[in-house]
C-alpha cells in the first residue's frame, strides 16, 4: 500500500492510504538514515511511504517499510546544536504566508525572511493579507501599495478577513489541487482561516490525533488537513519561521527575484551590494527599480548572515 505521512509524533506516523483514504497508524520497520544533515525525525509530514498491515498490531496499524524520493522539504535547524535538524514537511507545492497590517502588523523583515527561505526552496510562495475588515481607508490604500510592490517582484498577493469571509473562495481557489504549507505570525488569524477552508475541522482532527498517540498533545507537530481528496493544507503550529537553507557567501541576493536578474552588472563579482562601486542593485534601488523596505530586509539579513560566522 501507499500513502502519505499526514502527522508524526517522533514514534508513530498516521498515514492516509491513497487508495482507500483511510487513515493507518503505523511504525517504521528498521532504520531510516537520512543523507547529508543529521535529522531528528525520518519521515515527515507530506512524505509519500510504502507500507504493510502490521501483522503484530491491532486492526488499522501498519509498518512503513520505505520512503518515497522527496521532492522537496523544509528543515528547521536546532538552536543547540547546528548539524542537527529537524524535518518540518516534504513534497509542498506552494506556500502561503499569512500576514496582517494591524492588530499585530506584520514587519517586512518577517516576510522576506520567509519569502527567502520560499525562494531557497524553489517553493512558490503567495502573501496573504488577513484582517482587511478592520484596515481603515488610508491603510487599505497602504495596502495597495504594498500589494504592488510584492506582485511587481514576482510574489502572488491575496487579501482577506477570515471574520467577513472576504477573499476566502480566492484562497480556496488557490490552493485548489495542490499540498499548501501555511505559515504565519501567532495572531494573524491562521486558525480562523484554517477553520474556514477545512470542512469538518474538530472532526478531521480529532480522528487523526486519536490514530497519532492516544490522547497525547502533539500540537507541536506538523499536520496535514484534508479540504478536499487531492487539496491538503500543512499548518505549522509554534513555528513561526521556517529554517534557512545552508546558504553560500554571497548567495543572499539570489533570493530576491528583483535583485538576482542585476547581480551579473555589478562592477565586482563578489559584490556584496553594500557600498562598493559600481553596484547595479544599489543602482536599482536609486532608480525605483528595487523597492526601500526589500533591500533594507536584504541589509538586515545579510548582517546577521556576518554575525552568525
Ligand atoms: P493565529 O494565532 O494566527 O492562529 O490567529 P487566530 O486565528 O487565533 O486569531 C487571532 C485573533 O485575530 C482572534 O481574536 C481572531 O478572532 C482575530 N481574527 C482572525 N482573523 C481575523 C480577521 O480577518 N479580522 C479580524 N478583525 N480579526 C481576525
Ligand atoms: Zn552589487
Amino acid at each position: 500500500m501507499t500513502g502519505t505521512v499526514v502527522k508524526s509524533t517522533g514514534s508513530w506516523y498516521v498515514v492516509r492510504d491513497h487508495a482507500t483514504q483511510q487513515l493507518h497508524r503505523c511504525r517504521l520497520r528498521g532504520r531510516f538514515k537520512h543523507k547529508g544533515l543529521k535529522v531528528s525525525n525520518p519521515l515527515a509530514v507530506g512524505d509519500v511511504v510504502g507500507f504493510d498491515a502490521d501483522p503484530d498490531g491491532d486492526a488499522g496499524t501498519g509498518v512503513i517499510d520505505h520512503i518515497e524520493p522527496r521532492r522537496n522539504y523544509i528543515i528547521r535547524r536546532s538552536v543547540h546544536k547546528a548539524e542537527h535538524a529537524h524535518i518540518v514537511a516534504a513534497n509542498i507545492d506552494q506556500a502561503l504566508l499569512i500576514v496582517t497590517l494591524a492588530s499585530p502588523a506584520t514587519s517586512f523583515g518577517f516576510i522576506d525572511r520567509f519569502l527567502v527561505t520560499a525562494e531557497a526552496y524553489s517553493i512558490p510562495a503567495t502573501l496573504v493579507f488577513n484582517k482587511v475588515d478592520i484596515y481603515e481607508e488610508e491603510l487599505l490604500e497602504y495596502l495597495g501599495q504594498i500589494q504592488n510592490m510584492y506582485e511587481r517582484t514576482g510574489y502572488p498577493t491575496l487579501r482577506s478577513s477570515a471574520h467577513t469571509g472576504e477573499g476566502v473562495a480566492d484562497i480556496e481557489a488557490l490552493l485548489d489541487g495542490k499540498t499548501t504549507l501555511l505559515s504565519g505570525h501567532s495572531g494573524v488569524g491562521k486558525s480562523t482561516l484554517i477553520n474556514a477552508l477545512v470542512p469538518d475541522l474538530e472532526l478531521k482532527t480529532a480522528e487523526i490525533s486519536e490514530y497519532s498517540d492516544k490522547g497525547r498533545h502533539t500540537t507541536t507537530f506538523a499536520e496535514m488537513l484534508e479540504v478536499r481528496p487531492g487539496t491538503y493544507l500543512i499548518d505549522t503550529p509554534g513555528i513561526k519561521e521556517l529554517g534557512l537553507v545552508d546558504m553560500k557567501k554571497n548567495e543572499l541576493a539570489h533570493y530576491f527575484p528583483e535583485m538576482r536578474a542585476l547581480l551579473g552588472q555589478c562592477r565586482y563579482h563578489n559584490c556584496r551590494h553594500v557600498e562598493e562601486p559600481g553596484c547595479a542593485v544599489q543602482e536599482g534601488v536609486k532608480k525605483g527599480k528595487i523597492a526601500l523596505p526589500r533591500y533594507d530586509s536584504y541589509l538586515s539579513m545579510l548582517a546577521d548572515e556576518d554575525n552568525r560566522r
